[in-house]
């Protein structure tokens, strides 16, 4: 099966998709950037649902480069799936943790049978990753995954989150 890159400048959080990726932290209990807009427009349901994994799994948070899934709440979409990427660091390469929140996140699409799947850029905000590298690596990284996913749809807020990933996507 092969699956279809696309590329939107634009909101997450107004994508019909089956599942939304969100930049997430690892309290999973909300934040700024994507992960705030995902919780305003979303409603409180996905917040009970963090806070029900939080007392259920991850009494100590969801570890970096890991991802996992709640109801999207009033979203379209059916699902939120929330990852933890890596901040930026000049002295550590943190690459293959941000390489393992886009398979992990795709782990979990192909888990629940999601067929589309909207990213942000993640790390590319608070986190402080530059838009080119973080680009390189989501791209490459999807390229490199076997999914049951039919589209995966980045969708970048910014003019230059969305030419690094052009640049990437071709
Ligand atoms: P992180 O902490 O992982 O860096 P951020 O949410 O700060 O996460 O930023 C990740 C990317 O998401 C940035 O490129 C930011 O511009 C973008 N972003 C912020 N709000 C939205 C949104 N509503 N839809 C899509 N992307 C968004």
């Amino acid at each position: 099966m092969s699956t279809r890159l696309t590329l939107v400048r634009g909101d997450i959080t107004q994508q019909s998709v089956d599942a939304i990726v969100n930049a997430a932290n690892s309290s999973l209990l909300g934040g700024g950037g994507v992960d705030g807009a995902i919780h305003r427009r979303g409603g409180p349901e996905i917040l009970a649902a963090c806070r029900a994994l939080r007392a259920s799994h991850y009494g100590k948070g969801l570890r970096t480069g890991q991802a996992v899934a709640t109801t999207a709440g009033r979203l379209d979409a059916r699902w939120v799936i929330h990852t933890v990427g890596p901040r930026y660091s000049t002295d550590t390469d943190r690459s293959g943790l941000l390489a393992s929140c886009y398979r992990e996140s795709l782990r979990v699409a192909d888990e629940l049978g999601a067929r589309t799947v909207a990213f942000p850029a993640v790390s590319a905000g608070i986190y402080g990753w530059p838009p080119a590298d973080a680009a390189r690596i989501a791209v490459e990284t999807v390229r490199a995954t076997e999914t049951a996913v039919e589209e995966i749809r980045f969708v970048l807020f910014d003019a230059r989150a969305y030419d690094a990933f052009a640049a990437q996507v071709g």
